[in-house]
């Protein structure tokens, strides 16, 4: 298929864009059924609807035939088009334009090799995953995973395998004239997918005469796959205390870390039914929590998060919960994405498990409702990081301590989820615990806010144009600009009133916000 070739960006922005329902309805006819459609199923003959059209998935099922996928699939079905035809013919629809990557020789090896990797790896996960079950020299891999109280389900569910830990299990298997090698894999394939190693100069590893050995020898696989549910890497996890605990597969065409998300093809269900992510740091963490039926949970790769996977965690929910340990590295860690998650409409928070624990051991401890309400209980990530900041500067030097507060106010100042109220009395606290005067602390706080960037946003438009030119009182500022940003939770919302401010300009933009805000019955203005 020549998916390839068109930017997967595009792809997405359209399936976005378009209506499953109205798309559909051009070939058959709906109605509607609760929060679903149905109608008479255009690939079989039948006389009751069976065919069953969700708009909040965006997928149809016919429970008839089996027939089922998205908007893609059912045009490419129904029409008999190719998936490139699709695409552009949907784009050229809602005003998308789909711009193919040229078709450069370059390009076309290029999807070729993806489509070869996909394939090899495939495979791969398959030899993993039967040597796993039934190879003799995976027991103490079964007896491993039977002690982490991985059950044959989860095993199934989550295509759990075994490298064997001799130099060339996969190699002989993969590689032509093995038992999985139906399509006859060249060690060059096996080392562009990155499961085998080349030998180093000085040729001491074993290995055959070929020159290479196996990259996973003796470790639990774990396939990582992604939204189509393609094998695009390996995780593969030491039995015993060996190093490195894990290692992954090298970034390949396919596979890039920066953008998987472990578990996510299994979890998106769950993300979308919660309507919230649980992002954890490690495969096992997400494994248990899925098997003790917390289904929304992904896990990153053993790398930070970033950018991209923001993007995707997006298309499902505005809604995530990190999990990092209340100590120095996890407030690091929490610094560190907080960069990440400014500005980005979603809504974060941080949970902490009781020292000592990770999710996989306190899962396997307790029910998963206590999981919940730690989930329901974590502070944002704002609030973590100021804690958590804080919690370290104490211990310092006076150097130290400066540096907390610059880093307490910095974060302070780009604060969207507190009122003014509440930071006066952070500041207050922020003064007493470091041992300074709330006036030089306030000072600072206010230098810091005037150059702010964040405090510029939304509200300059306003002042522009011939109004008053004194500045606003303070106090007014601030909670405009917090309206403006959409920081207000309701309750605050519903105690204020326009005639609250004392300037006239104030008193209009806040009536204009409270007005808007009834409309649209929120109060989140960043959007
Ligand atoms: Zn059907």
């Amino acid at each position: 298929m020549d998916r390839g070739l068109i930017p997967e960006e595009i792809i997405n922005r359209i399936r976005d864009r378009a209506d499953i329902v109205e798309v559909i309805s051009a070939h058959l006819s709906l109605s509607k059924t609760g929060q679903n459609f149905k109608g008479l199923c255009p690939f079989h003959a039948e006389k009751t609807p069976s065919f069953i059209v969700s708009p909040s998935r965006q997928m149809f099922h016919c429970f008839g035939c089996g027939e089922g996928g998205n908007i893609f699939t059912f045009l490419m079905k129904v029409e008999g088009s190719s998936f490139p035809t699709v695409v552009r013919n949907l784009g050229e629809k809602y005003g998308i334009r789909v711009e193919e990557r040229s078709v450069s020789p370059e390009a076309r090896q290029r999807a070729e090799q993806v489509d070869r990797l996909v394939e090899l790896n495939k495979a791969a996960a398959e030899f993993f995953h039967k040597t796993l079950l039934k190879g003799q020299a995976a027991s103490p891999a079964r007896a491993y995973l039977k002690e982490r109280g991985i059950t044959p389900e989860t095993i199934e569910r989550f295509d759990i395998g075994y490298a064997p830990s001799s130099w060339d299990g996969a190699l002989k298997a993969l590689r032509s004239g093995g038992k999985q090698a139906k399509v006859g894999w060249t060690v060059e394939d096996l080392a562009a997918a990155g499961l085998i190693v080349a030998r180093d100069q000085a040729g001491t590893k074993p290995g055959d005469a070929s020159g290479y050995y196996d990259r996973f020898r003796g470790r639990v696989i774990l396939p990582i796959r992604d939204l189509q549910k393609r094998v695009i890497g390996f995780g593969g996890r030491v039995l015993d205390d060996g190093v490195p605990k894990y290692l992954n597969s090298p970034e390949t065409p396919l596979f890039r870390k920066g953008r998987a998300l472990y578990g996510l093809e299994v979890a998106r269900e769950g993300i979308t039914r919660e309507d919230q992510v649980v992002i954890v740091e490690g495969y096992f963490d997400a494994i248990a929590l899925h098997q003790a039926g917390v289904t929304n949970v992904v896990a990153t790769l053993g790398t930070a998060l970033t950018s991209e996977h923001v993007e995707i965690i997006r298309r499902f929910t505005r809604r995530v919960v990190l999990l990092f340990d209340p100590d120095a590295a996890g407030v690091r860690a929490a610094l560190r994405t907080l960069d990440l998650f400014l500005g980005s409409g979603l809504a974060v928070q941080v949970g902490s498990l009781p020292e000592g624990e990770d999710p996989d051991t306190f899962i396997r401890s307790r029910d998963p409702e206590a999981f919940t309400t730690l989930v329901r209980q974590a502070p944002s990530l704002l609030d973590f990081t100021v804690a958590g900041s804080l919690a370290i500067g104490l211990q310092g030097s006076v150097e130290d301590r400066v540096r907390c507060v610059e880093e307490v106010l910095a974060l302070a100042l780009l604060q969207k989820l507190s009122n003014p109220v509440e930071k006066a009395a952070a500041l207050r606290h922020v003064a007493d615990r470091l041992g300074m005067e709330e006036k030089v602390l306030v000072e600072r706080y206010r230098q810091l806010t005037r150059n702010s960037p964040v405090a510029d946003n939304g509200w300059s438009d306003a002042s522009r144009g011939p109004v008053e030119s004194a500045p606003l009182p303070k106090d007014e500022e601030v909670l405009v600009r917090l309206l403006l940003h959409g920081a207000l939770a309701s309750p605050m919302l519903a105690l204020l009133a326009a005639d609250d401010f004392t300037d006239s300009r104030a008193r209009r933009l806040v009536a204009l916000i409270l007005e808007r805000r009834d409309e649209r019955g929120e109060g989140d203005w960043s959007r």
